[in-house]
């Protein structure tokens, strides 16, 4: 895959209504993504952008739908939309609850919460639920089951020294006999490696060129070839 193959958002699935939308993957700027049957809204890690994007292309009955948020891990291109959605929310007079389930440990999400509650919680028209998941768990959310499961993502400290796990989630949905394979931002691993194969749709990152040595993504062609275990799959977080 060369330079002018590469994935343009937005990306878009559909296999009877179960429908996914990613509206951006692009590595330290944002990553947002829709998930949608006729009866759930589901947002899979809400970065920099995610409310303008749903606003523009979905409209507001849909963002009031959102039940549930999916966070793979606190890095900011995978959450930094998470305070202006969650506010919209409120300004908009949400009712129904809100489930937002994270990796166990993920301070970020969990920092923004807090603030935000604090700011807010006076006049917060709906309830905030945090769900933090630790590993491998089955989700029923109305008729779709969402499994989770841990892979593997590290950062660099300060010091620059090696680098350290993250706490991170790929998480697999299934709906009527069809399932989507999300890995989030992770290194070759086997548990993506096993989630991945048979899915209707896998999402893989490439975060890393071919030539590249890091523990930190994977190359294009580690995550065609777990792609190539799916049904159909896209790459996406692949450097700009
Ligand atoms: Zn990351």
């Amino acid at each position: 895959m060369n330079k002018n193959e590469r994935q343009k958002y937005p990306l878009v699935w559909q296999k009877d209504d179960l429908f996914i939308k990613i509206y951006s993957s692009i590595p330290n700027i944002a990553t947002g993504i829709l998930i949608t049957t006729n009866s759930t809204t589901f947002v899979v890690d809400p970065g920099d952008g995610i409310l303008r994007d749903l606003n523009k292309d979905a409209g507001a009955d849909t963002i009031l739908k959102i039940s549930d948020i999916f966070i793979t891990h606190g890095h900011h291109d995978h959450i930094g939309g998470v305070w202006s959605l969650l506010t919209y929310l409120s300004v908009m007079r949400k009712i129904s609850p809100l489930n937002i389930f994270y990796p166990k440990g993920c301070k970020e999400i969990e920092s923004i919460y807090k603030a935000f509650n604090t700011v807010y919680k006076s006049e917060l028209s709906y309830k905030i639920k945090l769900i933090p998941i630790d590993g491998s768990k089955t989700i029923s959310r109305n008729s779709v089951k969402i499994k989770s499961f841990k892979v593997d993502h590290k950062e660099y400290s300060e010091s620059g020294d090696n680098p350290s796990p993250v706490p991170s989630l790929g998480y697999k949905f299934f709906y009527e006999g069809k399932s989507i394979c999300y890995g989030g931002d992770s290194a070759y691993c086997e548990s993506l490696v096993k989630h991945a194969a048979g899915s209707d749709l896998a999402i893989i990152e490439a975060g890393a060129e071919n030539s590249d040595q890091t523990e930190l993504h994977m190359t294009l062609s580690q995550a065609a070839g777990i792609g190539r275990t799916a049904s159909e799959y896209f790459l996406v977080h692949i450097p700009e």
